[in-house]
């Protein structure tokens, strides 16, 4: 099932928590909302469920217009972030619930109803759990439990709302890896409601980064991540570092680093801001040309397989972040104190919200 989104508008009172929101998801994509907290995120996501109506705006099904169609008539599925399953019931008649409460017109058999959730317990692999009660079971299977009921009713959407924000990292990233591959077996058209930019990076066919109540960029995850349509996409998909300057006769200045503009057109003085994710960074010992900054380290910080080494660039004072592999970093034996070279291996550079 597509999903269309067509200029979506919802205010709170005086607050606007979706501006004009226009959005395409084809059918069987699985997207993520990506943004911080408040963006409007969930707020979308009830939109296109029907749990809360736009002041304008529509929500289109397959072509078909379903802005004021109740919630039930929509076939979606959900999952939240705190898990919703009955803590009286059974994990087996959890999964069953959606078609157990079905008039008894359309009620599937007993026995279709018991092979269907057997297949579905399959499928999020805990098919030996039918006869558990949610309190015998970890977080993280509390949430595939989720996930099997909500596809039980056979969605034609499904909308998951932070579903993993409750559980510890390591069992989030395994989630997420599972997600991926539960996606790629049923294809039911998907939208997933994160702020960790590393999930959406991993889990999405493509990254919908929202900021403010509006739509920053939609791509997919390279895309947002290798080209970036403006400062706050860039900042919000991962750690960035800033040089701030000013345009200078086709020339963007700032501190050590000058980046040639020969399409600029705007006047000379504007603000530039350069933008450099700190593992583009790189540290030499000697100056290797003359787009390298000298810097003193003052700080590091091992995080598994990465270093992030804090520097304090010459001159300006500025403080730098790099991240480097720990077999660079051991190789090189950087020390605390240390002087060093720094250069940024790619640079971008924007005056206001336009890229040069
Ligand atoms: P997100 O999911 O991205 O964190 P939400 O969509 O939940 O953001 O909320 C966006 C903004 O709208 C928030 O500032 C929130 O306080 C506000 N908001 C959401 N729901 C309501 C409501 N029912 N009444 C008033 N304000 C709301
Ligand atoms: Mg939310």
């Amino acid at each position: 099932m597509s999903i269309e989104i067509e200029n979506i508008h919802k205010q709170f009172g005086d607050f606007t928590a979706l501006q004009d929101v226009t959005l395409s998801i084809p059918s069987g994509e699985l997207v993520a909302l990506l943004g911080p907290s408040g963006s409007g995120k969930t707020t979308l996501l009830r939109i296109i469920a029907g749990l809360e109506t736009p002041d304008r705006g529509r929500i289109i099904f397959n072509g078909e217009d379903t802005t004021d169609r109740h919630v039930r008539e929509r076939k979606v599925g959900f999952v939240f972030q705190h898990y919703a399953l009955f803590k009286h019931m059974t994990v087996f008649d959890n999964v069953a619930f959606g078609l157990n409460v079905r008039p008894s017109g359309t009620r599937p058999s007993k026995s279709a109803i018991t092979e269907k959730v057997m297949e579905l317990l399959r499928l999020v692999q805990l098919e030996g759990m039918a006869k558990r009660y949610p309190s015998q079971l970890s977080g993280g299977q509390r949430q595939r439990i989720a996930l099997a009921r909500a596809l039980a009713v056979e969605p034609q959407v499904l909308l998951l709302d932070e579903p993993f924000g409750a559980l510890d990292a390591q069992v989030r990233a395994e989630l997420r890896r599972w997600l991926r591959k539960l996606h790629d077996e049923i294809h039911v058209t998907s939208v997933f409601v994160t702020h960790d930019q590393e999930e959406a990076l991993e889990v999405a066919d493509r990254i919908v980064v929202m900021n403010r109540g509006g739509i920053e960029q939609a791509g997919t995850p390279d895309q947002v991540y290798e080209h970036p349509a403006n400062p706050f996409v860039l900042n919000f998909l991962g750690n960035v570092n800033l040089f701030h300057g000013r345009m200078f006769q086709g020339e963007a200045q700032m501190g050590g680093i000058r980046v040639d503009a020969p399409g600029y057109a705007g006047a000379d003085n504007a603000p530039a801001v350069a933008y450099v994710r700190s593992h583009d960074i790189e540290i030499d010992r000697s100056q290797v040309d003359a787009t390298a900054l000298k810097a003193e380290i003052r700080h590091i910080q091992k995080l598994g397989p990465s270093v992030r080494v804090t520097l304090n660039l010459e001159g300006n004072g500025g403080f730098i972040e790099a991240e480097l592999t720990r077999d660079i970093f051991q190789t090189l034996g950087l020390q605390q104190g240390e002087q060093v070279f720094v250069r940024p291996r790619q640079v971008r550079v924007f005056v206001e919200d336009y890229q040069i």
